[in-house]
């Protein structure tokens, strides 16, 4: 640390980026587009990882590996998969100082080679369903890349499952869209609007796409993840067949989605300030930091040994941190807790060892305004309760800053100015035409046709022919 932070307010994607590599989330990589996360980003990775793995489990799912290598031939089978994936594959020609029979495709997502098994090991019925996920890394060819939103390698899990009947297909399909609501709203505190995606923004092979929509502190969007109901696209490219009930041969129904290392840049952006990060208690790798001030040897020996009682205090209840590194200030401590995102650190001193307290300061309520004392008794209830006041509200300012620029746009003049500063909601025919005019005049896209209509009909808002939905519109990461 020792870097000034760009101020959000002058360069919003500096400030982001610096955020990142002075909190040492990620560090660029030797190869372009690729980025190392590091320790303290990855372990937020695995916080994000644990609560969505916890909730798949629950719901029925289970981890499983396939391969990094797909034949290219799998990617072909699929028409509209492979015009969505072509430009951004990476493709291996050569192994073993020998150019390869078939060329290899580095996957981008696995829809095929998992269909490929799928279609081997599905017979009847009875074998269905079958509920997969897997945690790997994908690579796409992204000429424009920022680290955690967009790299040329990232991490994600991809869950892929096979069903008898459509209904199931979309039953998973939005089963899961509730798990990442769940996961994005409780863990993450990010509110998130679920809807459909419009045809031009599915993807690549998918009957149809939900995702869930994000609001950045600068307030452009961002798709935080998504559930494709792939209806029998992928089974019939693979042969994916059952036998029902009746003996009869049918292509089964698939879903397929993912939550990827973006979630990670979607923390930074909705949470962050200033200072630097503000992590959510749930997903922080450190929760709470303990900063002892001395300035007498005396004073160090009595400020320490009473940072033991604290920490006896405490257990195994928090992700617990002692900065009792010598040689540096609290105030540069405290900086550099408040740049790594630490929602709650806890102040002792001298006065504070005399009356057997401890002083706690919010991270999300910078200065005097976060800060209270807490007794050495009853310690552990008083920063469990914090931490939950914390996560409570930072979920509540997220969702008041993101409600507060979101307009419902009356006609094109307003809906121009309403996307140049966050999300409109507008009447939307529903042709491609109107979106492409939209995005090319405003570089708004649709985000989604949210779940939640007002009802009625009204009128596009870009040729004033009858609507029957409203979408969300925004500039997009
Ligand atoms: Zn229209």
């Amino acid at each position: 640390m020792a870097e000034k932070i760009t101020a959000r307010s002058e360069d919003y994607s500096r400030w982001y980026t610096d955020v990142v590599q002075q909190a040492q989330l990620a560090d660029y990589a030797p190869v372009r587009g690729c980025m190392v996360i590091r320790p303290y980003g990855y372990s937020l990775w695995e916080n994000v990882k644990d609560g969505l793995d916890r909730r798949f489990k629950a719901t029925g799912h289970e981890n499983a590996y396939f391969p990094l290598f797909i034949p290219m031939s799998f990617m072909q089978k699929e028409a509209e998969h492979v015009e969505g994936f072509a430009p951004e594959l990476a493709v291996v020609t050569h192994g073993g100082g020998k150019e390869l029979e078939e060329p290899l495709v580095v996957r981008p997502t696995s829809e095929t080679v998992i269909g490929h098994m799928y279609s081997q090991w599905i017979q009847s019925y009875r074998d269905l369903p079958v509920l997969i996920n897997q945690w790997v890394n994908v690579v796409r060819w992204e000429l424009r890349t920022r680290l955690f939103l967009r790299t040329m390698e990232f991490l994600w899990q991809e869950g892929h499952t096979a069903h008898a009947t459509y209904e199931e297909a979309e039953e998973e399909t939005l089963r899961i869209l509730d798990v990442y609501a769940d996961f994005a709203i409780n863990d993450a505190a990010i509110p998130v609007i679920r809807g459909r995606k419009s045809e031009s923004e599915k993807f690549a092979g998918a009957y149809m796409s939900y995702s869930i929509e994000a609001m950045m502190g600068d307030k452009r969007a961002l798709q935080a993840g998504t559930s494709h109901n792939l209806g029998q696209n992928f089974a019939k490219a693979f042969e994916i067949k059952y036998l029902d009930r009746n003996n009869e041969l049918q292509y089964c129904w698939t879903t397929s989605w993912g939550l990827s290392t973006r979630m990670v840049g979607a923390i930074v952006m909705v949470h962050g300030d200033d200072q630097g990060l503000i992590l959510p208690p749930r997903l922080a790798p450190i929760q709470v930091v303990v900063v002892p001030i001395w300035k007498s040897d005396e004073e160090h020996s009595a400020v320490l040994d009473f940072v033991q009682k604290i920490k006896a205090a405490l257990g195994e209840t928090v992700r617990l941190k002692v900065d009792d590194r010598e040689g540096l200030s609290p105030g540069w401590k405290f900086n550099e807790w408040e740049l790594r995102g630490v929602p709650l650190r806890i102040e002792v001193g001298p006065r504070d060892v005399a009356g057997g307290q401890v002083m706690l300061a919010r991270r999300d309520r910078p200065g005097r305004a976060g800060k209270s004392p807490a007794p050495l008794a009853g310690l552990a209830e008083a920063v469990a309760d914090m931490l939950a006041l914390i996560q409570k509200d930072m979920l509540a300012t997220a969702t008041a800053f993101r409600d507060a620029n979101t307009h419902l746009a009356a006609d094109y003049e307003s809906f121009k100015e309403i996307v140049g500063e966050g999300f409109a909601r507008a009447w939307w025919c529903g042709s491609t035409e109107c979106e492409d005019k939209i995005k090319e005049e405003t570089k708004a896209t649709t985000r989604c046709i949210p779940f939640d209509q007002p009802g009625g009909t009204g009128v596009c808002i870009a040729c004033g022919e009858p609507a029957k939905e409203m979408a969300i519109f925004a500039r997009a990461y």
